[in-house]
């Protein structure tokens, strides 16, 4: 089984992704895109459950100073939160959440 913490290139932007310390990384810091790949267990990564579609930010808030991000799946319309990771570009989010818009229509 693939190990999911490791460094990889952006499905989406493009962009080599460095390891994430101490968290595992599921999405990109530069573009928030991620591969559903989660089954319903959390921590669940087998292919076999996984629908492999892309997933970006549809929406995010603000909990104890902390930031929630709302994903969904481009493909199946599944939903997913996760937390920031600490080098995300949050700065972006806002804009880039209005450029997803449309893969949800
Ligand atoms: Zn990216
Ligand atoms: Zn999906």
């Amino acid at each position: 089984m693939k190990k999911i913490n490791e460094s990889f290139d952006c499905i989406h932007c493009g962009i080599s992704i460095p390891k994430a310390a101490k968290t595992c990384r599921n999405h990109c810091p530069n573009c928030f895109c991620s591969l559903h790949v989660d089954g319903d267990i959390p921590g669940d990564r087998s292919a076999l459950v996984s629908c492999w579609g892309k997933m970006f930010p549809i929406e995010y808030k603000m909990l104890n100073s902390d930031y929630k991000i709302l994903f969904q799946c481009s493909k199946c319309g599944k939903q997913h939160r996760n937390k920031r990771a600490i080098d995300d570009e949050v700065t972006k989010l806002p804009e880039l959440i209005k450029t997803y818009h449309h893969f949800f229509q």
